[in-house]
């Protein structure tokens, strides 16, 4: 690790540890002030019901008397007024002693509550804004690499003192291609934003319309490459957004068609189970790596074979679009594959 990425990280740990603090702090405030209140109320009335026991002075004579409120004010001229007086005054300040020991306690075991408490409350909260803040950097990271080259294309370019028309269109091509790039990434980051907490409106819909429209979307990649799609999904309904899971259908038959070499073939099939309806996609393509397997789904994440193939675009996003989609349903995504075999993604709703 870079030594910025060090202090950043203790920087990071002393920023969340000092909010930590200060909220343990705010519930043990709590927790004392409600303790030292509820020890005044049980005090005062406890002391009032101790001066009660004091026997009137017409039962003993005037060996002693109260102050009316509970306290005792003894004249000193009895044996009653001294036992009474010493009764009360040991029970009083038994009771102040245990008490003082009783909050001391809540104050040492509240210190201990409070700090779980304000870790529990606060660790889903840094999790999320760090989620975020790596989301952000990750983002940026990959908007800056197109921009880099349309930029240092353009830069070449304007210093050549003559620039033919062939070079001249290479140039305004490679600027087009990176900027189809840029589009299909704020397309997926907006698709991501979009979906962050919005709750879907579920109807019955019948997986094997869904997967006709997903594959109407991308017949023209599939000719491309000469990839035939088989399509055997029976009439099963399900309770999905027929817009939204179409798009994730689309996703899976994106990269089947992308990850698969020219004239092999696409296989899309359903079937039920139990309360579940299941929708497969299988490719006989390259397959991903068992390490791979795990970070396939993580926002940005491509494999090596991925990312060093030429021609293959794409930001690591449509996966993690599609889990999305699929989790909004209620449902599962999941995967299966060997490499150079294919793979097999299953996506798993709810029957209507
Ligand atoms: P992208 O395809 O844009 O890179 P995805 O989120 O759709 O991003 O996929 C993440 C990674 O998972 C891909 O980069 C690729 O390495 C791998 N992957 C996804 N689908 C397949 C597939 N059908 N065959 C092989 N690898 C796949």
């Amino acid at each position: 690790m870079a030594l910025k990425d060090e202090v950043d990280q203790l920087k990071h740990e002393y920023r969340n540890n000092a909010s930590t603090i200060r909220l343990a702090l705010s519930y043990l405030t709590i927790i004392m002030v409600l303790s030292i209140a509820f020890s005044v109320v049980f005090y005062k009335t406890s002391i009032h019901a101790l001066g009660r026991q004091i026997p009137p002075p017409s039962i003993y004579g005037e060996g002693f008397r109260t102050d009316g409120g509970g306290g005792v004010i003894g004249n000193g001229d009895g044996g009653f007024t001294t036992f009474f007086t010493q009764r009360y005054s040991e029970g009083r300040n038994d009771l102040l002693a245990r008490l003082v020991l009783l909050n001391v306690l809540a104050f040492f075991i509240g210190s201990v509550i409070s700090f779980y408490l304000a870790r529990a409350s606060l660790e889903p909260i840094e999790e999320a804004m760090e989620a975020q803040s790596r989301f952000s950097s990750d983002a940026s990271h990959e908007l800056r690499t197109p921009l880099t080259a349309i930029r240092t294309r353009n830069e070449v370019a304007l210093r050549k003192p003559k620039l033919d028309a062939t070079e001249a269109k290479q140039v305004i091509q490679s600027n087009l291609d990176e900027v189809i790039k840029l589009e299909m990434l704020s397309e997926g980051l907006l698709r991501l934003a979009r979906q962050d907490g919005k709750p879907l409106e579920l109807s019955a819909v019948g997986l094997d319309e869904i997967a006709t429209e997903a594959i109407n979307k991308v017949i023209e990649p599939a000719q491309a490459k000469n990839i035939v799609i088989d399509e055997t999904v029976p009439k099963i309904s399900v309770l999905a957004d027929s817009a939204s899971l179409a798009q994730a259908v689309k996703i899976l038959l994106d990269n089947a068609i992308k990850y698969s070499s020219p004239k092999s073939k696409v296989f899309v099939s359903g079937y039920k189970k139990g309360k579940h309806g299941f929708l497969q996609v299988k490719d006989q393509g390259q397959g991903i790596k068992v390490a791979d397997l795990p970070h396939i789904f993580d926002r940005f994440y491509r494999a090596d074979h991925a990312r060093t193939k030429k021609g293959e675009n794409g930001y690591g996003l449509g996966l993690s679009i599609a889990q999305k989609i699929i989790e909004q349903h209620g449902g599962e995504i999941t995967v299966k594959s060997i490499v150079d075999k294919g793979s097999t993604f299953t996506i798993k709703l709810t029957l209507s």
